[in-house]
């Protein structure tokens, strides 16, 4: 297996101009972006890499760990650096994430050689944030594939800092013969502006199905309300709110993580209002990567302190 270089370090502080503008407005916004001392804490349960990513790295920034489909980190750079990364041990390491064209040529070869993967998800960072060589010479690769039926580009750059959405950047992904899917992440429903609904729009009209995942956030998005408008606005704006996690137990986010019970109320309380197409699934995703397990909502009597993986290994939940 590969392993990125080992120079674990601090996520550095960055942000766009434009998300700066956002953190002086509001107090959810800026705990999101703006670095806080309680990040210097790591709790016993917090790991560096909880999803143990590394560990299914079979080239440089290829990621196997489910049998029929794979994740590409593209990058290790992000427009603006959410302080509740769950990749933190490489976002911002430059270096540590550089992917050339030669690590795309390999990507290519372990693909054509693993025709059961048939989705792939292009991550990072973020892979809106790399030259527009770099994307097309990914998006042409990845189009000549033929047992990929599926490209998957997980970004927040259309919320972080939408002007990064450029025509170049669109004209390259229409290049591609797959379907295309895009993962935002919004947490806050402060974060749709006309500038991101406008970047939304562009992903759109290309034809990108667009989706969201959110993170349970304390002090940012542990309210029924905040959380009822933000799925609300992104239903209507056609970008289907898909999963909201508990936090990763990723090292110095300790002081983001909800109280457990806290969150199914919210969610059960969303479940009963909101149209099903507007509420999220509700999941854990398993220390190890063994799977993101839906969380019972409060409709059952269940024992929530332990849960099975895909793979029937037992969890105590954190
Ligand atoms: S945009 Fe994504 S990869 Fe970048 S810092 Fe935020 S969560 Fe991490």
């Amino acid at each position: 297996m590969f392993k990125m270089d080992d120079d674990e370090g601090l996520l550095l502080e960055r942000r766009s101009r434009y998300i700066n503008n956002l953190v002086q407005q509001d107090p959810a916004i800026a705990k999101q972006f703006v670095f806080d001392e309680q990040e210097l804490i790591t709790e016993d349960v917090e790991a560096s890499d909880p999803l143990m990513e590394d560990e299914y790295m079979p080239v440089r920034g290829l990621v196997h760990k489910y049998d029929n489909r794979a994740l590409l980190l593209l990058t290790a750079q992000c427009a603006t650096y959410c302080r509740f990364c769950t990749r933190k041990r490489m976002v911002s390491h430059v270096e540590r994430g550089r992917i050339r064209k030669g690590d795309i040529d390999e990507w290519k070869l372990y693909l054509n050689e693993h025709t059961q993967i048939r989705d792939v998800i292009l991550s990072g960072g973020d892979p809106l944030f790399v030259s527009t060589e770099l994307l097309g010479y990914t998006i042409d690769t990845l189009a000549k594939i033929d047992s990929l039926k599926v490209i998957r580009l997980g970004t927040r750059v259309p919320v972080t800092d939408p002007v990064l959405v450029t025509q170049a950047k669109l004209d390259i992904l229409k290049r591609l013969p797959q379907t295309l899917y895009v993962g935002l992440n919004f947490e806050h429903p402060k974060e749709i502006t006309p500038e991101v609904r406008e970047a939304v729009k562009k992903l759109q009209s290309i034809g990108g199905i667009c989706y969201s995942q959110s993170v349970f956030l304390k002090d940012v998005n542990d309210d029924y309300d905040v959380l009822y408008q933000l799925f609300t606005e992104l239903f209507e704006m056609g970008v289907r709110p898909y999963y909201i996690y508990r936090c990763d137990p990723v090292e110095g986010v300790s002081h983001f993580r909800v109280d457990f019970e806290k969150e199914r109320e919210i969610m059960t309380h969303l479940r009963s209002t909101l149209s099903g197409l507007a509420c999220p699934t509700y999941v854990i995703d398993t220390p190890y990567g063994s799977g993101k397990i839906p969380v019972p909502l409060r409709y059952w009597e269940a024992y929530v302190d332990n849960y099975r993986d895909f793979h029937g290994v037992e969890h105590v939940r954190i």
